[in-house]
């Protein structure tokens, strides 16, 4: 089900993706689910481009439904936006990366950044950024080991409120990175306006990079832009060796895709940073 879980081709294929589930029942089966344990982080490494080194990684929700099977995030992200119930299981995948954290820093592993996705209805809450440095806190964790993903969208319209949370984060330590880039309304002028330290570059961009010139160009603007603001890039959806290649003579600072790997469960992830 992997290469049918980025959120691009449900944009295409809406009724197609949906359909399949019965979002009422979705819906009731949640809180349950949280505590019966059906929900895993997966990993999934980020690798710096200049020597292929799994530097990060993005943390990534998976639901393992006893009916549906394996429920992509697509899925009932969306439909837990809409109900509210995005911001308890933010909670969960917090908790679950902190704790992570701990134990790797405690079995001396490599110290890795995670990324955690997390949606703009959580930070509208009003008590996201707090709740974020009580859990840091409580863990007794260095606020450089996590980073969020964040997506423009209409969640973001009020925009100085939005910078406001964004400074508050960055203030705590904790990184943001621009996810999807490229994609929806974001724009160059975005860019600007919201204070990060990374910017993603959505899959979409680079699908068809090796023969699209006009793809080529595009990343290329992107990237020094973000280098002229002072951001670093990841470009993510890297399926092969001349996708590194390209993309890594662009200057392009990390990269993530199957190519070096799918999104992993701890176990499997965490024997590439022994
Ligand atoms: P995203 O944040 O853009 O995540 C990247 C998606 O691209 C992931 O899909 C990942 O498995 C997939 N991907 C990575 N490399 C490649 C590649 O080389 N080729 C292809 N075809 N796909 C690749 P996934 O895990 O199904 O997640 C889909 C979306 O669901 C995410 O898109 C994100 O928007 C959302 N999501 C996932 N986990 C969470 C979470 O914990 N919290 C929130 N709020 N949203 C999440
Ligand atoms: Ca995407
Ligand atoms: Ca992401
Ligand atoms: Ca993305």
């Amino acid at each position: 089900a992997e290469q049918e879980g980025d959120n691009n081709i449900t944009i295409f294929l809406p009724e197609k993706f949906t359909a399949a589930y019965d979002e009422l029942r979705l819906h009731s089966d949640m809180p349950g689910a949280l505590s019966r344990g059906e929900f895993e982080v997966y990993y999934q490494p980020i690798v710096r481009s200049k020597d292929q080194e799994v530097v990060a990684a993005e943390a990534l929700i998976r639901w393992k439904h006893p009916q549906y099977g394996m429920i992509p995030p697509d899925v009932f992200i969306s439909l837990m936006e809409k109900t509210g119930f995005i911001v308890k299981l933010g909670q969960f995948i917090l908790d679950e990366v902190l704790k992570q954290q701990k134990r790797w820093e405690l079995f001396n592993f490599k110290s890795i950044e995670v990324s955690i996705n997390v949606s703009m209805i959580e930070i509208n809450t009003g008590e996201f950024v707090q709740h974020v440095e009580k859990k840091l806190a409580e863990h007794q964790l260095d606020p450089e080991c996590i980073k969020f993903e964040i997506t423009e969208g209409i969640a973001m319209l009020n925009e100085a409120q939005t910078v406001k949370y964004f400074l508050a984060l960055k203030k705590l330590g904790v990184g943001i990175s621009l996810d999807d880039f490229g994609t929806g309304y974001t724009s160059f002028g975005y860019l600007k306006k919201f204070p990060a330290d990374i910017v993603k570059i959505d899959k979409s961009l680079v699908d068809y990079i090796l023969t699209n010139e006009e793809d080529q160009r595009i990343v290329k603007a992107i990237i020094e832009l973000a280098h002229t603001l002072g951001m670093k890039i990841v470009v993510e959806g890297i399926e092969n060796k001349q996708m590194v290649d390209m993309i890594t003579s662009y200057g392009c600072d990390y990269l993530q895709g199957y190519h070096f790997s799918k999104p992993l469960p701890v176990f499997e992830f965490q024997k590439l940073i022994r």
